[in-house]
């Protein structure tokens, strides 16, 4: 019988590049798989040009959290029915959730598959699934979903690595923003950007990085979402000349593919670094406060100082000096970027 899995991660965008692992895992075991992806809607664009996925469907958040009124819980309702019988026409074998929350495992529960699986469970998600792989410490990007691929007997497990090609129309719109900023010859993207200011670099060490990588010929793209833009000026403007930002420019999808585009990425924990080492894109991920993975795949450059207080996560103690960060030299970080790129490290 052709196996058929649904994938539940729903959001955020740095777990989503991540879960990718899951899917190519997957498909690398069974090739005639059918495989779907329920996600958040407003970051469906980001799935649209990967190929080893049969099927997105769209998880409407937002409309499903206005609909919690009461006046409006028929509208509630009639979602969930839609999402349900959207979901039980794919008549699906094995139910995935990657997210571990109630909220996943509850969705899991419409798709009404034979057999439920939950990763990392929280919130007493395992409750509603018939098995849960548990967390373990990750080293490497994609660590729990080889666990989890290994659980369900999948011969691929050991070679699964994210990867997450952006669709014709993204790679299109990207290649046009390149030629537009007179970057087609190549440039290193930044991206500073996330939600949690224990997990950012400093902004200074940003400006001085552009200067050290224009010295060695290498000019800078400052990435970021809308509500980056204003910083991300900021620090363009106390950059070296040809530094240039798009933060707010280019809708998610064309900033992951322009990524695709780049010679190397300089990030912080955030979505796009991760997105950059999926599409193998040499990557230096500044981490510190958060320790999502310890180690690189190839190719790519994991940078932190180990401290008794790291990870802290969520509760920084440092009283806002975060020195896991701070100890990160612009430095350290530009001769980081220079060993990927195979050039001469500076004296
Ligand atoms: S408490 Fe430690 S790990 Fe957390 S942000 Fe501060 S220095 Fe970094």
């Amino acid at each position: 019988m052709r196996r058929r899995f649904l994938i539940i991660r729903l959001g955020a965008i740095g777990d989503i590049v991540v879960t990718t692992t899951l899917l190519h895992g997957l498909r690398a075991t069974w090739p005639d798989a059918h495989i779907g992806w329920l996600v958040d809607s407003r970051l469906a664009g980001m799935l649209e040009g990967v190929d080893a996925l049969d099927r997105i469907h769209r998880w409407d958040r937002v409309g499903w959290a206005r609909s919690l009124g009461p006046l409006r819980l028929r509208e509630l309702g009639v979602a969930l029915a839609a999402l349900r019988a959207e979901l039980r026409a794919e008549a699906y074998t094995t139910v995935l959730d990657a997210q571990g929350l109630l909220k996943s495992s509850a969705l899991a529960l419409l798709a009404g598959a034979p057999q439920r699986w939950v990763l990392r469970p929280r919130e007493g998600a395992s409750i509603l699934a018939h098995h849960a792989v548990p967390a373990r410490e990750r080293i490497r990007p994609g660590d729990e979903y080889r666990d989890l691929l290994r659980a369900l007997g999948a011969h691929g497990a050991d070679g699964a690595r994210m990867g997450l090609q952006a669709s014709a129309r993204a790679t299109e719109s990207a290649r046009a923003l390149v030629s537009r900023l007179q970057r087609s010859d190549g440039f290193v993207a930044l991206c500073p950007f996330t939600t949690r200011p224990q997990k950012h670099w400093f902004d200074d060490r940003w400006a001085d990085l552009t200067r050290i990588l224009a010295a060695c010929g290498l000019r800078c793209v400052i990435m970021g979402g809308p509500q980056d833009r204003v910083r991300a000026e900021s620090i363009r403007d106390a950059s070296v000349p040809g530094t240039v930002s798009i933060a707010g420019e280019a809708p998610l999808e064309i900033s992951g593919a322009l990524l695709a585009l780049a010679h190397l990425t300089v990030g912080v924990d955030t979505g796009l670094t991760h997105w950059s080492m999926a599409h193998r894109v040499p990557t230096v991920a500044l981490l510190g406060s958060a320790l999502p993975y310890t180690t690189a795949f190839d190719g790519s450059i994991v940078l932190r100082q180990p401290m008794a207080c790291s990870p802290c996560d969520r509760r920084p103690t440092c009283s806002g000096r975060f020195d896991c960060m701070r100890a990160l030299g612009t430095e350290r970080v530009a001769q980081a970027a220079l060993t990927l790129l195979g050039q001469p490290a500076r004296a």
